[in-house]
């Protein structure tokens, strides 16, 4: 079983690329009968705040995600919040310290902007000069007694070699030599990413940690600090970045890429997971997946290297199949923001069951409002034209049938066929025109049963005129 997490930084709107990393970890934990962590990152006081955190757990229930462990449903490793973990990592910390692998750095942002250009312009990868490495330890005392603000930093080993093997890259070696000292702990006395996530992971018991390939990088620190500690290292698996439309990547940009916006624009979480489960992973199945299948579908060998696309279309067709599989009281749920109020309830099952098929969205069903339980429209030019050439007489006889029958509209539309000559498209367009105001639509049986016969009197009426 694995025991994975979700990592999120409560610093704005959920965009689909995290939500697809959650998804997968969630997958990886379910699919193994393990567990699925959620850890909120809000070590950067400034930009992360509690509504961005609450929205979050919102975004991702309403997903369909639920963890094991985390903020709000606490577990055994309390807090699931770093703001709240402050003393963990002190305390580890002051292992690292009493190791002699830190030291204080008193550069400052200006300090380190001018060496970095210096590296560069020697030709040198733009890591941390060491400038504070070297200090003496009286020369240490004397800047922190005059209260210089200190940032901590971690003491890379030289000429070692960092390797691990990747789930989706395979092995990889970093040497230490291409690492600069970095920074565990800032000046402000918060703990930096590398730090505190790689401890948490530890701590946690994570033993798979997923995520996107913009942190492959940042794993040998982590693993450094982790070996340096005895604590220890998880699996990794980073999966390719999930890119916008536009090929870029996925960013606060993308606001209407939010898993907020796509709920407010109708989207249902079921077809977004069908559509996350296959960015960046492999399934064998194209068609629909449950939650069950979806798990069973789920292979850390199936995860990709190469980026993955949003793609709306791929979306919409999701969308399509998740709109057929809800039951009719989701439906109807679904769509109610449309629904008119005092609508008898035999008559909304039959609606949303008549309707469904042509509803993407929820804002879809307000045509079909209208249409049922409504006046009929102005009718558009194409359905005037129609009606036009069908001729009031077609209507006369239409009527005289739709009095006489009281079956179904299929041996309706038959009698109105063989009185009138006219079958296909030729005999049913007219209908549609007149008793629904639009060419193309659900079929128009289930419609009709929906209408009164006053009312259908009432629009062939029209149609004659
Ligand atoms: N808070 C980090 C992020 O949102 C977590 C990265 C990770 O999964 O390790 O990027």
């Amino acid at each position: 079983p694995l025991v994975t997490r979700f990592a999120p930084s409560p610093t704005g709107h959920l965009h689909l690329g995290n939500a697809r990393t959650a998804l997968l970890n969630f997958l990886a934990a379910r699919g193994s009968g393990g567990q699925f962590i959620l850890r909120v990152e809000d070590t950067d006081e400034a930009r992360s705040s509690e509504e961005f955190m609450r929205e979050l757990f919102q975004d991702l229930r309403w997903l369909g995600l639920e963890w094991d462990e985390g903020p709000d449903v606490g577990g055994p490793h309390v807090a699931y919040r770093q703001q709240q973990r402050r003393q963990i990592y002190e305390d580890w910390l002051a292992k690292l310290d009493a190791a002699g692998l830190t030291y204080p750095c008193f550069c400052t942002p200006a300090e380190l902007n001018i060496a970095r250009k210096q590296q560069l312009a020697a030709g040198k990868p733009p890591r941390y000069a060491g400038t504070c490495r070297v200090l003496t330890e009286e020369q240490r005392a004397e800047r922190l007694v005059s209260g210089k603000p200190a940032a901590l930093r971690f003491r890379v080993p030289n000429g070692q070699v960092v390797s691990f093997v990747d789930v989706v890259h395979g092995e990889q070696r970093f040497s230490t030599d291409d690492i600069g000292d970095f920074i565990i702990r800032r000046a402000d006395g918060s703990t930096a990413f590398f730090f505190s996530n790689a401890i948490d992971d530890a701590l946690m018991g994570i033993t798979l940690v997923l995520r996107g390939d913009d942190h492959l990088t940042n794993t040998p620190r982590q693993m450094l600090i982790l070996q340096s500690l005895e604590l220890p290292v998880p699996r990794y698996a980073h999966v390719a970045l999930l890119l916008g439309m536009d090929g870029s990547p996925l960013s606060k940009r993308h606001g209407d890429l939010s898993l907020r916006d796509l709920r407010r624009r109708g989207y249902l979480p079921s077809a977004l997971r069908n559509h996350l489960v296959r960015l960046g992973h492999t399934c064998v199945s194209d068609g629909w997946l449950d939650d069950a299948a979806m798990r069973a579908e789920f292979d850390l060998s199936r995860l990709g290297r190469a980026a993955a696309k949003f793609d709306e279309a791929q979306l919409k067709h999701w969308q399509k199949e998740a709109v057929a599989r809800l039951s009719t009281d989701d439906f109807l749920v679904w769509i109610s923001a449309q629904m008119p109020t005092g609508v008898a309830t035999a008559q909304l099952g039959k609606f949303a069951e008549a309707i469904r098929h042509n509803i993407e969205f929820p804002g879809d069903a307000k045509l079909w409002v209208d249409v049922v339980f409504g006046e009929l429209p102005a009718l558009p030019a194409e359905a005037l034209t129609v009606i036009r050439e069908a001729g009031a007489d077609f209507f006369v006889t239409t009527q005289s049938v739709f009095a006489q029958i009281a079956g179904e509209f299929r041996q309706i539309a038959k009698e109105i066929g063989q009185r009138t000559g006219r079958k296909g498209p030729g005999l049913y367009m007219p209908l549609r025109a007149a008793l629904t105001g639009v060419l193309h639509g659900p079929e128009l049986g289930p419609l009709l049963a929906l209408l009164s016969s006053q009312e259908i009197t009432k629009r062939l009426e029209q149609a004659r005129q």
